[in-house]
């Protein structure tokens, strides 16, 4: 069956087997690219979209104050100047609205929607070794089978929102960030709770607290901040942008983090402490995540320095707190800073100083449970609420992967394999998994540690490539060997294992998911490093690879 009368029916709407070249999962910025990239070479593609629309990231997490933390002129597509210059972004870090319709800019300009089988989720993919083939279904009842599968799935996209007991009981309204619904939620005079104040919580809970009734903070670690600076763009300034286009798009695919900024402030040790302290002032002004990703990479390393930095930022938090009470409550002293995600906020310090905002220390007292009036914590209290927000995050990584039942060669499940180990080779592939390429999983520069555009292009590439390269070469099946797979991980954990952050919890880790297998999910060699190991792969005829 050909793309147009797949696209021509109602997705779903058949029941019959169809077969593709590939099947790409998601529609966010690594799916709409694949599909581009291998429509482009002339194969036959269905693309798979559990929402209704393009985004992926954007499309879901449509919460009050959803926003990204990378400056608009990186966040982009390297593919088409054109399309870069003719967006004009409104913000240097603009909002979910805003990057939900640049996504539909880039659907609607390269055509790519008709390749797609929207409102439908992939429950089932596997591989049919006699075939050389992926078998996939999907929640309609569909099935297809395609020579490639590739899971262009996300990192955080498996929402961690059913968690407490009681949920279903709550007579209010409840919602995860990563669920919200398309119409407005009214918070004006609401009860409003908010669970989690990763980089989620702090943007929501900055965003409604001007506008609820009484909110209660459920917070159980607190978060070093960066005040964001987000000037507006005239199209005087996107004009300026755009004659950088070719500088940008090469300066970012060689920097530790995918970001234009790179560490290179000199080294640490050869600086004076006050020439360390006008790096990190001149950093934190620039509102950004330039402190974190760009200072002095020996923040990830060495504790002393990791100390420093820390305490800095306690300080500018301590300068805007003031009260010592909400100082202990809200300044963190139990990991250092950068050993997890560091969220750009505005305001959000201050919010605490409102009447009818309160702190609920549920490291204290945990949650136990939700009941129909609210949440009930461990010292018995229960929290009336008439809204409760979920911003508790996600099962990255290998989440998104594992809810599908996949299956390799012999039947061997992903799920099973994953929940004893996470492993895989770059990233890009995992051994037993024939033709089934990944984006954004694990041990691969990713969320944590990326300029996501920049990392999920560059993977979309080296894969876009690998098949091309074999469809020259008239090779129909690949798969990553035991022993190069074996040499990643060493290799990644090696580098993880000298860094601070694999001593924090946090989704970096897998540690916000209980009995998930502990490894630092994100390449942390640098995004520079990994794009080079990837390109000397391919160069050398994909050594680790096998072909049949
Ligand atoms: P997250 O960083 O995993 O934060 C989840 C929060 O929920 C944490 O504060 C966690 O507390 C809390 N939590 C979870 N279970 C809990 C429980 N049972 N009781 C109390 N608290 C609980 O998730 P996220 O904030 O959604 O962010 C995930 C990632 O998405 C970010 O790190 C970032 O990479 C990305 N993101 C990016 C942006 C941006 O670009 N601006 C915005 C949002 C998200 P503990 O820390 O104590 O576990």
């Amino acid at each position: 069956m050909s793309e147009a009368s797949v696209a021509a029916k109602p997705a779903g709407a058949t029941g019959s087997a169809t077969t593709y070249d590939a099947v790409v999962i998601g529609a966010g910025v690594a799916g709409l690219y694949q599909v581009y990239r291998l429509r482009e070479m002339g194969m036959s593609v269905l693309g798979i979209e559990a929402g209704s629309g393009v985004g992926g990231t954007w499309y879901w997490n449509r919460y009050p104050g959803a926003r990204f933390d990378s400056e608009a002129e990186i966040y982009q597509y390297w593919f088409d100047e054109a399309m870069f210059k003719n967006w004009q972004p409104t913000e240097r870090f603009p909002a979910q609205p805003e990057t939900e319709r640049w996504l539909n800019y880039v659907a609607d300009r390269t055509d790519l929607r008709k390749y797609y089988s929207f409102d439908t989720r992939v429950t089932a993919a596997h591989y049919d070794e006699a075939g050389q083939q992926w078998r996939v279904e999907t929640d309609r009842g569909d099935t297809v089978t395609a020579r490639f599968l590739i899971c262009c799935t996300g990192m955080l996209s498996a929402p961690l929102s059913n968690i407490f007991e009681g949920q279903d009981s709550f007579k209010g309204q409840i919602f995860h960030t990563a669920r919200w619904p398309k119409e407005r939620v009214e918070f004006v005079g609401k009860r409003v709770g908010v669970v989690g104040t990763g980089a989620t919580g702090i943007q929501v809970i900055q965003t409604i607290a001007p506008q609820v009734g009484h909110m209660k903070v459920f917070l159980r670690t607190p978060q070093y901040i960066i005040p964001m600076r987000n000037p507006k763009y005239t199209p005087a300034d996107w004009a300026q942008q755009g004659k950088r286009f070719s500088e940008i798009r090469d300066r970012v695919q060689g920097t530790f983090s995918g970001f234009e900024y790179d560490f290179d402030n000199g080294v640490w040790a050869d600086l004076t402490p006050a020439q360390r302290t006008e790096v990190l002032e001149r950093l934190w002004a620039d509102g950004s995540l330039a402190l974190w990703l760009s200072s002095f990479a020996e923040m990830f390393f060495d504790e002393k320095v990791n100390d420093v930095v820390s305490e800095f930022v306690r300080e500018k938090m301590r300068a805007r707190i003031k009260d010592p009470d909400l100082c202990a409550k809200l300044i963190p002293t139990s990991y250092g800073f950068g050993t997890h995600r560091v969220p750009l906020e505005s305001n959000y310090l201050e919010v605490f100083h409102q009447p009818n905002v309160e702190i609920v220390d549920v490291k204290a007292s945990p949650i136990v449970r939700i009941v129909p009036e609210g949440v009930m914590t461990a010292d018995g209290t229960v929290h009336e609420l008439d809204i409760l927000v979920l911003a508790t995050g996600f099962n990255a990584g290998s989440g998104a992967l594992t809810r599908i039942d996949i299956r390799g060669r012999d039947g061997r499940s992903l799920k099973e394999e994953w929940g004893q180990e996470i492993r895989t080779a770059m990233g890009l592939q995992v051994h037993g998994y024939p033709n089934l390429f990944t984006t954004g999983a694990p041990l691969a520069p990713s969320a944590a540690l990326c300029n996501m555009t920049t990392c999920l292009q560059q993977q979309v590439g080296w894969i876009s490539d690998c098949i091309r390269d074999m469809r020259e070469k008239g090779l129909k099946v690949i798969e990553a060997s035991r022993e190069s797979q074996d040499q990643w991980v060493a290799h990644h954990d090696e580098i993880a294992n000298k860094t601070l952050v694999v001593k924090t919890d946090s989704w970096y880790m897998g540690s916000n998911v209980s009995g998930k297998p502990r490894r630092l999910l994100s390449y942390i060699g640098g995004v520079g490093t990994y794009r080079q190991k990837c390109a000397d792969v391919a160069a050398s005829g994909y050594s680790g690879f096998k072909f049949a």
